[in-house]
């Protein structure tokens, strides 16, 4: 009693890497769970474009419906976290993409696609995320993208090399690497009061 109930917050199941992100959020204090169809969307406050191949989650977002149902979401108040191919997902624009990809391209970024370098695949780093505190974040890329542009309204969170691997715009935030990976649950806990807010 007087406490308030649990953020609500949805990972996108269509493809990539869900479990882990849905794992994260509850640990991190939320109400998590898999949506599948746009109908899922009901009732949360969040969600989350996982990691995985951005070709293919737009491609399946769009036959889904989610493409057309999410921007109106937003509009009403859904917060939308994109990680890694989800970023990607988020971005106005993608740079060596596949051409034509489907996306949201919500959020007020320029994205490159595979932006560490093919034969970097994959790699950890500790990262200063604006938020977060003084304790670095462990960011795990995984043929990571970064943003190469961002728009006035963007906050830049945190960079790597001297390249943005986080950003927020308003109830939107993209990471270029996966915060489900590890077990630093601040990330998920940034997003579900974020979202909760
Ligand atoms: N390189 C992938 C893409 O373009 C993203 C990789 C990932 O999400 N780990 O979609």
């Amino acid at each position: 009693m007087g406490r308030r109930s649990a953020v609500r917050v949805g990972v996108l199941d269509l493809q990539g890497a869900v479990s882990e992100h849905l794992e994260a959020l509850r640990k991190a204090g939320a109400s998590a769970v898999a949506v599948r169809k746009v109908a899922d969307i009901a009732g949360l406050d969040g969600l989350i474009i996982p990691g995985g191949e951005s070709t293919t989650i737009g491609r399946l977002m769009e036959e889904y419906g989610f493409l057309e149902a999410v921007p109106g979401e937003v509009g009403r108040g859904l917060a939308v976290w994109g990680t890694c191919a989800g970023l990607i997902v988020l971005a106005r624009d993608i740079i060596d993409g596949v051409a034509g990809q489907p996306r949201l391209g919500l959020m007020d970024i320029s994205a490159v696609r595979n932006g560490f370098g093919r034969q970097v695949d994959s790699f950890e780093a500790d990262l200063e995320v604006k938020g977060l505190g003084p304790r670095p974040f462990r960011g795990v890329f995984i043929r990571a993208p970064y943003v190469a542009e961002a728009g006035p309204g963007v906050d830049v969170l945190a960079e790597f090399d001297g390249r943005v691997v986080a950003a927020r715009q308003g109830r939107l935030l993209a990471t270029a690497f996966h915060p489900e990976l590890g077990d630093d649950r601040r990330l998920h806990r940034y997003f579900a009061e974020m979202a909760g807010g």
